[in-house]
């Protein structure tokens, strides 16, 4: 018998085709939503850097251990990584 099916192959192909497609229209309406947000001033927190010991970047200066500093609009300080992305989810979500 074959072992190789190829309106499998093609099947699968396509499926992954539809999985990609469905994934990049899914972050394009991210940004979309994220750019929307941010004309009107709202920041949703797109990069962000925490506490070193020894600070490598301006922001972490500020940080004591735990704290995360946004670098993107607002540049506000959080008590953590975790209370940072709430903070976007509650725009984003
Ligand atoms: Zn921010």
């Amino acid at each position: 018998m074959y072992d190789d099916d190829p309106g499998a192959d093609l099947e699968a192909l396509y499926t992954a085709r539809l999985d990609a497609d469905l994934e990049m229209a899914e972050m394009a309406a991210t940004a979309d939503r994220i750019h929307r947000l941010r004309t009107k001033g709202i920041c949703t927190h797109q990069s962000w850097v925490g506490y070193l010991p020894k600070p490598v970047h301006e922001p972490q200066k500020q940080l004591t251990p735990g704290q995360v500093a946004c670098t993107d609009m607002c540049r506000r300080v959080f008590a953590s990584e975790d209370d940072l992305i709430a903070d976007a989810e509650e725009h984003l979500l």
